[in-house]
């Protein structure tokens, strides 16, 4: 009888004792999220998918040199022509090279951000790892972004079957979701 009083004081005191912990932790704000209308954002340095931007771009090729994955091609745009110079006028600086196409292969991007750490754009980025961790690729070919003159941040892909380029419409912006505090 003893035995028995003793075993179940201890099963009660052993149940108490993880009702406890329930109870500490039942008013705390939850940790989890409503995936995917709500996330997680990361880190301020967080290494996310390339943003580019084709205005700010120089077309200068330090990113294609500095990319161990050779996975960076781009083709500068045809210099402007250069004005002659008035008498009795300083002579007009010349004009900064603009890019006539840019790309970067995803498939083949390790995300180590020597592209973003060498190039010389300031105080506007040509070239930078957004906060985005989400990208949706059905097809080898979607992996290659591509940007020219006039495209937004996430550039063009071939994803339609006719292999013609097409803007990025599916891309999830981070920083437009509704944020967990
Ligand atoms: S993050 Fe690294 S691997 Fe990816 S494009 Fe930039 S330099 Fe190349
Ligand atoms: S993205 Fe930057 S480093 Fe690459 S070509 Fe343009 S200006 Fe140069």
């Amino acid at each position: 009888m003893k035995n028995y009083i003793a075993f179940v004081f201890d099963a009660s005191w052993n149940t108490l004792k993880g009702l406890w912990v329930t109870l500490k932790v039942l008013f705390l704000p939850s940790i989890t999220v409503q995936y995917p209308t709500e996330k997680i954002v990361p880190y301020a340095r967080f290494r996310g998918m390339l943003a580019y931007d084709a205005e700010a771009c120089i077309a200068c090729g330090m990113c294609v040199r500095a990319c161990p994955s050779k996975c960076i091609a781009l083709a500068k745009a045809a210099p402007a022509p250069v004005s002659a110079p008035v008498e009795g006028q300083p002579a007009a600086p010349a004009a900064k090279p603009k890019i006539e196409w840019y790309t970067i292969d995803y498939g083949r991007c390790n995300f180590c951000g020597l592209c973003e750490e060498s190039c010389p754009t300031k105080p506007k980025k040509a070239l930078w790892h957004s906060l985005d961790y989400e990208a949706i690729f059905s097809t080898r070919a979607e992996m290659v972004r591509r940007w020219k003159r006039g495209d937004d941040l996430w550039g063009t892909a071939r994803k339609t079957a006719d292999g013609q380029l097409a803007p990025i419409t599916d891309q999830i912006h981070i920083q437009s979701v509704p944020v967990r505090k």
